[in-house]
């Protein structure tokens, strides 16, 4: 009976000392951490490319994906980021944060003629096939900001990486989704479409890989990360919400920002 039971013991302190050298290692490397979430964060860009092109999956409940990580990543952009950023860089860093809105804006729409996240539906917009790259050429600038912003927040805390990462794995889905039917739409094949979903997964892991490597510029990633969220999910994110009728999108989205709150309490 107590052989059992010093079995029983034994095992729960491997089991113990197991998770503890799991939970000792991540502390101890921010960037191999950034680094498993970026690869969490590129696998679900190509899920969403993958639903797009498998025509079968349900992607009804895609839309609240996209009002929650509107809600979430709003409320974590100017209740986290930008205030870490100001602490590090001082009132300067609020121009990287401006610097950060425009390069995406720069991207995404000005040199794309047509874009919106969600399934593109206007094919007529794309008669011109190179569209489709322009889009995500746009789309790959964004996503390797998102592996910026997952590395910057875990080279500041393991708070902040946190909750940029759940911030960047919101509209991830909707993310491969998008660059994978506008490639439809603009006359690309299936192959080509799913690649492009897994373009921009790969473009976060390199954002990820930069930003572990020039850990000295965080005063730099951090604030533009800010502007690259606010962005997101403001002027990307938002309208698409405002799209559907009634209030239980914008319901969604306040959902959003009281998941961040709870988390907040939860952790502090
Ligand atoms: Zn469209
Ligand atoms: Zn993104």
């Amino acid at each position: 009976m107590s052989g059992e039971r010093s079995v029983f013991a034994r095992s729960l302190l491997t089991a113990h000392s197991y998770f503890s050298v799991i939970i000792l290692r991540f502390t101890m490397h921010p960037i191999l951490l950034s680094l498993l979430l970026g690869l969490t964060a590129a696998a679900a860009n190509v899920f969403g490319g993958t639903m797009i092109v498998q025509k079968n999956w349900d992607r009804s409940y895609l839309k609240y994906f996209v009002a929650l990580g509107a809600g979430f990543m709003l409320a974590a952009a100017i209740v986290e980021i930008v205030p870490e950023s100001l602490i590090l860089g001082g009132k300067s860093a609020a121009l990287l944060v401006l610097g950060g809105y425009l390069i995406i804006h720069f991207f995404e729409h000005t040199i794309t003629p047509h874009f919106h996240f969600g399934e593109e539906t206007h094919s007529d917009e794309f008669v011109a096939s190179n569209r489709g790259f322009s889009v995500l050429l746009g789309l790959v600038i964004h996503t390797y900001f998102d592996g910026i912003a997952i590395a910057s927040g875990f080279i500041v805390s393991s708070w902040l990486g946190w909750v940029i990462f759940l911030a960047v794995f919101l509209h991830k889905i909707p993310e491969g989704f998008t660059v994978a039917s506008v490639m439809l739409a603009s006359g690309q094949s299936k192959r080509l479409a799913w690649g492009a979903s897994v373009l921009l997964g790969g473009a976060t892991l390199a954002g990820v890989l930069s930003m572990a490597a020039m850990r000295q510029h965080i005063g730099l990633g951090l604030p533009l990360s800010g502007g690259v969220t606010i962005y997101v999910a403001a002027s990307d994110l938002m309208p698409e919400v405002n799209r559907e009728p009634g209030v239980k999108m914008a319901l969604v989205v306040l959902l959003g920002v009281g998941v961040f709150f709870l988390l907040d309490r939860i952790v502090h």
